[in-house]
């Protein structure tokens, strides 16, 4: 990474300039270089530019070396570097001291916005030292820690360009600021009690509650079982006791949400081990900087009510990862319920005075604070898997922070997403950025979100975008977004090529590009929904796929969908379906499809399907496990995205090792037949096998079928030249 080989001759003066790159700024770079710099005795100085940031070090040829060698070795917690390029200068003469210099102008298509971090130990020591000035302060932060993409209004990332432009520093912080042996030298959103955010509580028309101490007050609250709003980073979070089934029922009515499970946030490590089975890995995912929720295996008995994650053999849990966070839970409360602060399925409220308007019908009380949140940001949510975290949802602690894809410089691409859980990606010279979670497009008002975000990434990133990308489906507003932007049919939007990508092989592109494989690989797609290069709703898909095209290799053999979308929702629609494939005319006489719904509503879907009338062909997935769910019993419908195949997985017995039998079919594209696994899952049903079984039986059977999936794929691509003609053209070009 680091190069720079020049004969070096002792006493003579040396100086050399480093190029670096990487997340470098607004994570105490500059002053890291500049105490490195000065132990060494060098002169020189340090600034931020366009591109991360540039280093000039001055002295002796061996002590310039020891800089080079130690610079990437000693950083801090937040930086990293990406690459450093250095190369000799002349010396100059009279240069007295090594200097932090003001960050530089120019293009900063390069420059990194980082990402907000989770309060640091050093701070959390000072907030709970009654001796320091900062003695219970929930915004107390350092360079190590505390809010930055949330607050950050342009680049570079300094104070007059964040939401703390308002706050006039005191002495003490001025001080702190200004001095590069402190830890909190340049840390932005520095502040104390004396000058900075303060908090207080508000009832629901937005009076403030009288208190010494708002936290300890809302704290108060939520123990005695009210529900309240709680500002937080980059939104609000619904707080209330998560061990008290007639408050998260409350909850759960005055929100409209019935079904959905609700995040938790615990004080510590040893709380959560009350609620879910730890390990090392998830432990330190949890205890991190980034402090996502964490998806974990509910213990037998722990502390929750049931109707925090109702039939759900998981939680998600979080730490504090705010002072007003850590705070609040200090307060000797037990596990909270922190939901996103918005009426269900609508986006994220981030202004006070919107928080008293929207969250009223909701809440009890609001804890408010007065820094303002430049954007709405939900929190992350994470798995643990074995080889390592892998991300739900990509928000805090996450965004922006780039991927760098290795692909042909020149262009800058807006890619806009998907319907559902959409997030924008802009790519830039080797680096894409990928937005927060924005969330479902089939709302208008996430609709105006979505817009909100690509304006303010460009912003941001000062880019003039020069190719959108889009997916393949004509009926999103994303697609028909990037069609009227490409058109120049939006005001101030130049005319700009669009590429139309299917749905699977993004995925698998992604995946690719994520892990830096730049060679064609056989991908499993495992989906609900995406639209098919055949115009079908592809969801089981066996796709070779390389950075440019894919072909596709196999898929779940085809079933009808009827009534399309609302086959996603009602479980019987897509069991009907794969009955009637496996059974034909003997489908409404199986004995095993009382669980499903009203007999006649069953009679109507199988004379939809004979008809044919509105049943697109589909290879997803996502329905297979709906319709093994349906029959199972243990759903009639999903009430939120993939509430059946999670009721189902939690169904699942341990330990069972059959499964059901499946076949690949011959042809290019192979499918996958699931009629024996149909017929094997009704026999096994008309037996009175119990569901555990059955439903392990099934997850078993999918496993095996994909694993052969795999296995059919290889031989096609070790057996025939890589690249056949595709079935469907890859990326179409409009
Ligand atoms: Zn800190
Ligand atoms: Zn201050």
């Amino acid at each position: 990474m680091l190069s720079y080989e020049q004969p070096m001759t002792e006493r003579e003066l040396h100086r050399v300039r480093l190029h670096v790159t990487g997340q470098v700024q607004g994570v105490g770079f500059r002053p890291y270089a500049y105490r490195l710099a000065r132990s060494l005795g060098l002169t020189g100085f340090v600034l931020n530019d366009a591109s991360g940031a540039t280093i000039e070090v001055q002295g002796r040829a061996r002590t310039v070396a020891d800089f080079i060698r130690r610079l990437p070795a000693e950083l801090p917690p937040l930086a990293a570097i990406a690459s450093c390029r250095a190369e000799p200068v002349p010396p100059l003469a009279d240069e007295g001291t090594f200097e932090i210099r003001p960050s530089a102008g120019g293009e900063l298509t390069d420059a990194q916005v980082t990402v907000d971090t989770a309060t640091c130990p050093d701070c959390l020591r000072e907030m709970l030292d009654p001796a320091d000035p900062r003695y219970r302060y929930p915004f107390i932060n350092c360079t190590n820690c505390g809010p930055r993409y949330s607050i950050i209004k342009r680049i570079p990332y300094d104070r007059p360009n964040t939401t703390m432009a308002d706050f006039a520093m005191c002495g003490l912080c001025a001080r702190q600021y200004h001095d590069p042996a402190d830890r909190r030298f340049h840390a932005q959103p520095i502040a104390c009690p004396a000058c900075g955010p303060s908090c207080w509580l508000v009832d629901t028309r937005g009076k403030r509650i009288p208190s010494d101490d708002a936290i300890a007050a809302a704290a108060e609250m939520i123990r005695s079982g009210r529900i309240l709003a709680v500002k937080g980073l980059g939104g609000f979070h619904i707080a209330c006791r998560a061990d008290d089934e007639h408050v998260v029922r409350r909850l759960r009515r005055r929100k409209h949400r019935d079904a959905k499970p609700f995040a938790l946030m615990v004080r510590d490590l040893a709380q959560a081990a009350e609620l879910v089975e730890l390990d090392p890995a998830a432990e330190e995912l949890l205890a991190g900087p980034v402090r996502p929720i964490v998806l974990l295996p509910r213990r037998p008995g722990a502390p929750v009510a049931e109707s925090v994650a109702p039939g759900l053999d998981a939680l998600g849990i979080m730490l504090p990862y705010t002072p007003l966070h850590h705070l609040l839970l200090g307060a000797d409360l037990p596990p909270l319920v922190m939901t996103s602060g918005n009426v269900s399925d609508e986006p994220l409220v981030r202004a006070n005075d919107d928080a008293i308007a929207h969250l009223a019908g909701i809440v009890d009380a609001i804890l408010l604070h007065n820094r303002p949140i430049q954007r709405s940001i939900d929190d992350s949510v994470t798995q643990c898997r074995p080889g390592g975290p892998v991300v739900l949802r990509r928000a805090r602690g996450y965004a922006p922070r780039p991927v760098s894809v290795q692909a042909p410089a020149g262009r800058t691409v807006l890619a806009v997403g998907a319907e559902l859980k959409n997030t924008i990606c802009l790519y830039s010279a080797g680096r894409a950025v990928l937005s927060e979670h924005i969330g479902d497009l089939t709302d208008g008002r996430t609709y105006r979100r979505f817009m909100q975000v690509i304006n303010d990434l460009e912003a941001l990133f000062d880019l003039q975008v020069d190719l959108l990308a889009a997916d393949l489906h004509p009926g999103y507003l994303c697609t028909e977004y990037a069609l009227r932007r490409g058109a120049g049919r939006l005001a101030g939007r130049p005319a700009v090529p669009v590429v139309r990508v299917q749905h699977h092989y993004a995925h698998i592109a992604a995946c690719l590009a994520e892990h830096g494989f730049t060679d064609p690989c056989i991908g499993i797609c495992c989906d609900g929904t995406g639209y098919g290069t055949d115009g079908a709703v592809w969801g089981c898909e066996v796709l070779l796929a390389g950075p440019a095209e894919f072909q596709r290799l196999g898929h779940l053999r085809y079933f009808p969908l009827p009534g399309g979308d609302a086959a996603a929702v009602q479980t019987a629609r897509p069991a009907a379906a794969l009955l009637a494939e496996a059974f034909g005319d003997e489908a409404t006489a199986l004995g095993v499809t009382d669980r499903l719904t009203e007999p006649e509503r069953l009679e109507q879907i199988f004379q939809q399907l004979a008809s044919g009338a509105n049943c697109p062909p589909s290879s997803s997935l996502g329905r297979l496990f709906d319709a093994v769910a349906g029959l199972c019993g243990v759903a009639r419908a999903n009430r939120y995205e993939g509430q059946a195949p999670m009721l189902l997985e939690a169904a699942a017995a341990k330990g069972v090792e059959e499964a059901y039998p499946y076949q690949l079919t011959e042809g290019e594209p192979f499918a996958i037949d699931h009629a024996p696994l149909i017929r094997a899952v009704v026999a096994d049903l008309q037996a009175g096998t119990d569901v555990p079984t059955v439903a392990a039986r099934f997850h078993n059977t999918v496993a095996a079928f994909l694993a052969a999936s795999a296995g059919r794929a290889r031989e096609l691509t070790t057996s025939a030249p890589a690249w056949r003609d595709c079935s469907g053209r890859p990326t179409l070009r409009c």
